[in-house]
């Protein structure tokens, strides 16, 4: 066993301090297939109309793709690629990747390197076996990957991996892709319009997408003894260690070495796949670490951040570590998210959620934040269910940040300009509007400045010149929620445009008509403001006199999908219609099921094989020795043994509690397995099925403390995490 601060032998070769060149620019993105490395390999028609497509969504014609799947082929062959597949992002939140040889055999003596557009374009694809909710019936199992443009192609390893959509025989999305695309488009649309009231410039609205990712690092010895973190990615079992995260010791700390060499090597390999990450540190919890990386354009950020998982597990293994991206592998200490950082950007540069020092730009940064404040007040039960899982039940609404209530932060300057603007009188005169414009314009110097004290409680927050979604789970595919995100902000400006245009018609000068309708999106969006603690009782009880929504559990939450405005609004937005929708309710229940469903197998096994018998042992040891003392002592044995007595009687108490529970339990599943739908066995696996979980662990976790240390067969947390 490595100790988890002890470096491996090949890690100890490498000197704390670097004497060799510390420039990494030259590596960023070398084994991508960027624009780059496309004008060098491409011809001029073929590089245009890839552009083309990215740029315009224009359709790449055939013979154009034969050029550009030659283009691709060789300069993946010169980075050392055999391979190439069609990589997705499958309803299972993780990426799937069929691999394929460049080889093939044209006569018994020959072979060449084949990739044509075809193979490029779009593949064929068994969707039986991935999440499908329905969709597919047994008859037409078919579904299509197909390449998306928008997401450089690249080299991991010896394959070249090309992002794709995944969707099936009869058109619908069974990906996270397909409907980010769609609601990317969809705010790109909604959000330039309303841009070009400000300048007439904007052509383009790109959404931006900063996530950072929390981690644990376990050495693997130790997690591979346990199987609670090996088949469920959390400990369902285990006594908190005398120390955990009490001395706030470890968030920014010094990296023990053997996770800065991990971390090293991490970010290599990123660089070569063109990941801009630029920061790391440790965070809360014993043994937490964080990465998060330069802001990109959304439908890259998500795959980088896929695609970095995928990494961060293979470098892990070969630096001898498990990563836990579970939202909490243990009890007692923090757990782990991904802040989705969210804003707009014009294609002309500019940030439309950062505020200026022009009055115009600034009139501009309030429509988009107040608009995106008035969508998330909205359809916040949407953004609660973008974000819900079995794994991220254990932090939101479990005293765990943030609550399961979403609310919005923005901190007490721009309360103050969202106030003063609420009661500026119907009409602005032209006083008033110099004033609110001064006023917004002279807070700015301090917006910058209030960036220490910012809540932390909050599910959304306005950081700046962005908002952060906190609520994400560090496991989850940022597709879902940044799907759901950029659909209701687009929504929310399509509506808002419709109301000023309706003002201007009637005559209102366009300032005027912007400031009437923002003023009344600020009354009504009052109630999903909060600045206060988010864990509080007293908030969670002013939150349900506002009428905001509190699900705690999953199959509350995804409740929230299938209501008739949620798939109305899917399908206005063009985004997912009722069938997709549906489906999906559906794969995501089963998900939940599944999980809680795993877990409970593995806490019965454990439980049963590992903690009963252990616990069984050690009392026959007390048994022989209260004999023992009987032997020497004679009657007077009692007093003598008093305390072993009672400690025969008290694991006696606990194993008959955890056998009897655990057989509860079982009954539970086989009671829920027999429910004729997802949503019931949901339900019932939620609310009959896991309460069982902590009542088991309670007694396992005494018994723990009662047996010996010698005996006990589990890795502890204090080793664990130490
Ligand atoms: P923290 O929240 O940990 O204090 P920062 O606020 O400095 O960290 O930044 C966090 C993330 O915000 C980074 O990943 C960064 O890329 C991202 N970010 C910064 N600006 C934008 C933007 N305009 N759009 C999206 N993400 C952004
Ligand atoms: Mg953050």
């Amino acid at each position: 066993m490595l100790r988890f601060n002890a470096l491996t032998e090949s890690q100890r070769r490498q000197p704390i301090a670097v004497a060799e060149n510390g420039k990494r620019s030259e590596l960023f993105a070398v084994n991508v297939f960027n624009e780059a490395a496309m004008r060098q390999a491409m011809t001029r028609e073929a590089f245009e109309s890839v552009m083309n497509a990215i740029r315009y969504g224009e359709k790449i014609d055939r013979r154009v793709a034969d050029q550009v799947a030659a283009a691709m082929r060789d300069w993946a062959i010169s980075k050392g690629a055999t391979h190439y597949t069609h990589w997705f992002q499958p309803l299972t939140g993780g990426t799937a990747e069929k691999h394929d040889a460049f080889f093939e055999p044209v006569s018994r003596d020959r072979a060449i390197e084949r990739f044509g557009g075809g193979q490029l374009v779009q593949q064929e694809s068994d969707a039986s076996s991935f999440p499908n909710g329905g969709i597919r019936n047994t008859f037409e199992a078919r579904g299509y990957t197909a390449w998306d443009p928008t997401s450089p192609p690249f080299v991991y390893g010896t394959t070249l991996c090309i992002p794709t959509i995944f969707i099936s025989y009869t058109g619908e999305a069974l990906d996270n892709k397909t409907p980010l695309l769609k609601a990317l488009t969809a705010i790109d649309t909604a959000a330039t319009e309303v841009a070009r009231y400000f300048d007439k410039n904007v052509n383009k609205v790109t959404a931006t997408l900063g996530w950072e990712q929390e981690y644990f690092l376990v050495d693997k010895t130790l997690a591979y003894s346990r199987p609670d973190l090996m088949i469920a990615g959390r400990t369902l079992l285990g006594h908190q260690a005398a120390k955990g995260q009490q001395l706030d010791d470890h968030y920014f700390g010094s990296i023990p070495e053997r996770v800065l060499s991990y971390m090293r090597d991490l970010e290599h390999e990123c660089l070569l796949l063109g990941i801009p990450l630029k920061t790391r540190h440790n965070e809360v919890a014993p043994h937490q670490f964080e990465f998060a990386p330069i802001f990109e354009e959304t439908n890259l950020a998500v795959d980088q951040n896929a695609l970095l998982m995928d990494v961060m597990r293979k470098v892990a293994d070969r630096h001898s570590f498990v990563v836990l991206f579970h939202e909490k592998p243990f009890a007692g200490v923090n757990g782990s998210g991904k802040h989705n950082n969210w804003s707009l950007a014009t294609d002309t540069g500019i940030n439309l959620l950062a505020p200026s020092r022009t009055p115009i730009k600034n009139l501009q940064f309030l429509t988009f934040f107040i608009c995106t404040i008035k969508a998330v007040c909205q359809y916040e039960p949407l953004l609660r269910a973008s974000v819900a899982s079995a794994t991220n039940d254990y932090r939101l609404g479990a005293n765990e940040a943030p609550p399961a209530i979403v609310s919005v932060f923005i901190g007490e300057q721009l309360t103050k300009v969202l106030d003063a603007l609420e009661v500026a009188s119907e009409e602005l005169s032209q006083e008033e509007k110099t004033d609110l414009k001064l006023n917004v314009v002279g807070k700015i110097p301090d917006l910058f400045l209030d960036t220490t004290d910012r809540n932390r409680t909050s599910p959304f927050a306005f950081t700046g010149n962005k908002f952060e979604f906190r609520a994400v789970g560090s496991k989850a595919n940022c597709g879902r929620p940044m799907m759901v995100l950029n659909t209701i902000v687009a929504k929310q400006l399509t509506n808002f445009k419709k109301e000023v245009d309706a003002l201007i018609a009637k005559g209102m000068k366009k300032e005027d008509a912007i400031f009437k309708v923002l003023r009344s999106y600020i009354k009504t969006s009052k109630k999903i403001r909060f600045e206060g603690d988010g864990y509080s009782k007293q908030w969670e009880d002013e939150a349900a006199k506002r009428g905001l929504s509190n699900h705690k559990t999953t199959p509350e939450a995804l409740k929230e999908n299938i209501t008739e405005k949620a798939i109305a609004l899917f399908e206005e937005m063009g985004v997912l219609n009722r069938v997709e929708l549906m489906a999906r309710y559906e794969i995501a229940l089963e998900e939940y099921v599944k999980t809680v469903q795993i877990e409970s197998r593995v806490l019965g096994d454990i439980a049963r094989n590992h903690i009963v018998p252990t616990a069984v042992r050690y009392q026959n040891t007390l048994i022989e020795n209260v004999k023992g003392l009987k032997e020497i002592f004679g009657e007077s044995y009692q007093e003598v043994a008093a305390e072993q007595l009672e400690l025969i009687r008290h694991i006696s108490e606990h194993i008959k509690v955890i056998h009897s529970k655990t057989d509860a339990m079982i009954e539970a599943r086989k009671r829920a397995n027999h429910l004729p739908n997802f949503e019931e066995k949901a339900h019932s696996y939620c609310h009959e099925v896991k309460p069982f979980f902590d009542e088991i662990r309670y007694h396992c976790d005494k018994l723990e403390m009662m047996v010996d240390d010698e005996l006990w067969t589990l890795t502890k947390y204090r080793e664990l995490m130490s």
